[in-house]
């Protein structure tokens, strides 16, 4: 029988939910504090309040692919309900739901953009991976 011990000093210091949260509220993954977005949707270089570097980022298209995703599967359904159940006249209805889905990907669009960079820095990727 092998002496199987745990090695208890490889703590993780990037729990990923938390980043995520921090992310998903265009702050910085690290301390919370600093904006990670300048404009709408482009990523500082690094954070404010902390300094943690961000340029390391790769999101490219997934912020869109997940807002997308997630529009889609909020509003479709919706879409389906509102159909059935009231039956509105076809412009109230669609203008009511071209509305909808242009102001929640608006809203949700920066929200992903930051969450999908805290993982990032949570998971050490892409440059990442050094401590600060
Ligand atoms: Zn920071």
């Amino acid at each position: 029988m092998t002496d199987q011990t745990i090695d208890t000093t490889t703590e993780n210091d990037r729990p990923t939910w938390p980043a995520l949260v921090k992310g998903f509220r265009c702050r910085c993954p690290k301390c919370g504090e600093g904006k990670i977005l300048k404009g709408y949707l482009k990523v500082k270089d690094s954070c404010d309040t902390c300094g943690q570097e961000l340029f390391h980022h790769r999101a490219d298209d997934g912020p869109a692919y997940l807002t997308i995703l997630l529009v889609g599967h909020l509003l479709a359904p919706a879409l389906h309900v509102t159909y059935v159940e009231w039956r509105p006249e076809p412009l109230t209805m669609f203008l009511i739901f071209a509305i909808g889905c242009t102001a929640l990907s608006l809203f949700l669009l920066p929200r992903l953009k930051g969450a999908v960079v805290a993982y990032q820095w949570a998971r050490r990727m892409h440059g990442f991976e050094k401590a600060q």
